[in-house]
């Protein structure tokens, strides 16, 4: 690993390394900013989900890996209120202050 900037997505906080890791636009180029299982095609594929329940899902897939339920809601808690696709709402952030 060369890079000091790791890609993240914006909107999971998901790694993203693999080409196939990121996310399609519209025209179907890769967007670098969200992963594909977040964004396909130019659309979120979970449109309209809160960031509530963008963590509750992130924390069932975490622990699905191995991971406690309090280390994983810990890291959701810290990583994605801080992500560029949920910052714009305020009342989320006021809820994890
Ligand atoms: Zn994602």
């Amino acid at each position: 690993m060369g890079t000091s900037e790791k890609n993240i997505c914006q909107s999971c906080g998901m790694p993203m390394i693999n080409m196939t890791d990121f996310g399609t636009d519209r025209d179907g180029n890769i967007n670098t900013d969200y992963c594909h299982y977040c964004y396909q095609e130019g659309e979120f594929t979970d449109k309209g989900i809160s960031l509530e329940e963008k963590m509750a899902r992130n924390i069932k897939i975490a622990v699905k890996l191995g991971m406690t339920k309090a280390t994983a809601s810990k890291l959701a808690r810290n990583t994605l209120p801080k992500l560029r696709r949920w910052r714009k709402s305020k009342k989320a952030q006021q809820v994890f202050k």
